[in-house]
């Protein structure tokens, strides 16, 4: 069988693992963005496969389980970017089990090891990735597949349609304007880099209702700590205070951090949207498949949704090329 050559708008996480995963099942695929990979919001990420909770809730939990699988077996090639790192979520006030503690194999922590000020955690091994690698580690593998990526910025959707029979739209916090959907709202997360004076396990503060965001990734030789949550804010230059505030929390539950030499400082806006629009729409013969709104889950997510997307291609007849 023939398949209708796409087109994939957008180059973050989300448009790069789509188009992978087409090109790697025989499709003819061309990814257009207007941001190359290395300045997305994705290459700002911090990035681990993170159990979130969002809509649709049954999905959400199907494509997470998915991507867990992908990439836990991507870390067994260091060049990949992935690595599996044991770490913890720790909460301040009690809070019970957490719904993903079974998606995650996670098991309750021992007292005896929570930081100070916290009562509760859970401990687990995560994909934890290195974003900027990631990304290149994508594009190698498309470019295997066949799979091209032009940087290209579309005024319309029409526009994008005109070019194939089969459009994707991975455009994140792009969609707002791109199809017009202002339920799409920027929530700007800024991150520093410092270098690693030795941690090995991750941590994030999980305390419900917590007003700030704390969480520690190492990487092989820096640790990206974090981070803020913005709303409806678009501003892509780092805000020095914030960054400040983000050492000095860090720094409160792991003190090697103190005084750590700050590296870098990462800015991105997370597409939030009530829930992750995967839909498919029928435009006069031709087929879009929406694929954005993932907020601060994209990452986890990006491989069943990924998926998802190759389903819904193969069961429906194709326009023709
Ligand atoms: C600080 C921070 C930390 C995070 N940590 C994690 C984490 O640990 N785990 C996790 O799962 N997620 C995390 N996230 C969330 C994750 O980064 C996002 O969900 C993800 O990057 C969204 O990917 P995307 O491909 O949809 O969007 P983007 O990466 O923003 O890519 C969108 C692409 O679409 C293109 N585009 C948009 N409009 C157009 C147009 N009109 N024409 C052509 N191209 C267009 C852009 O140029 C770009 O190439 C984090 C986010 C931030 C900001």
């Amino acid at each position: 069988m023939v398949l209708a050559p796409t087109v994939v708008i957008g180059a973050g996480v989300i448009g790069l693992t789509t188009a992978v995963y087409l090109a790697e099942a025989g499709r003819d695929v061309r990814v257009d963005a207007e941001l190359l990979p290395d300045a997305t919001t994705s290459a700002a990420a911090g990035a681990s496969w993170d159990p979130f909770l969002a809509e649709p809730a049954d999905l959400v939990e199907r494509w997470s389980r998915e991507s867990l699988v992908v990439l836990s077996a991507l870390s067994a090639d260091k060049a990949t970017g992935v690595r599996m790192v044991e770490g913890t979520h720790e909460s301040r006030v009690p809070s019970g089990v957490p719904v993903w503690a079974t998606w995650a194999d996670a098991s309750p922590c021992d007292p005896a090891e929570l930081r100070q000020g916290y009562v509760e955690g859970w401990r687990y091994r995560a994909p934890v990735i290195d974003m900027p690698r990631y990304l290149g580690h994508l594009v190698d593998r498309l470019r295997k597949a066949g799979g091209r990526l032009r940087q290209h910025r579309y005024g319309s959707i029409e526009e994008a349609l005109s070019e194939a029979p089969v459009v994707v739209n991975c455009t994140g916090t792009g969609a707002r304007d791109l199809v017009d959907d202002s339920s799409v709202q920027a929530v700007r997360g800024q991150l520093v880099v410092v270098e690693n004076p030795g941690i090995r396990t991750f941590f994030c503060d999980d305390t419900p209702g917590a007003e700030e965001l704390t969480y520690i990734y190492p990487q092989s030789d820096v640790v990206v700590l974090g981070g803020t949550s913005d709303w409806d804010t678009w501003d892509m230059r780092p805000d020095v205070t914030s960054a400040l505030d983000i050492v000095r929390r860090c720094a409160a539950v792991e003190p090697s951090l103190v005084d750590v030499p700050v590296l870098a400082h990462r800015v991105g806006l997370r597409p939030v949207r009530p829930r992750v629009r995967l839909e498919t729409e029928n435009r006069g013969g031709a087929m879009l498949i929406h694929n954005y709104g993932h907020g601060g889950a994209g990452v986890t997510l990006s491989w069943g949704c990924a998926r998802e997307v190759e389903d819904r291609l193969r069961a429906v007849k194709e326009p023709t090329p």
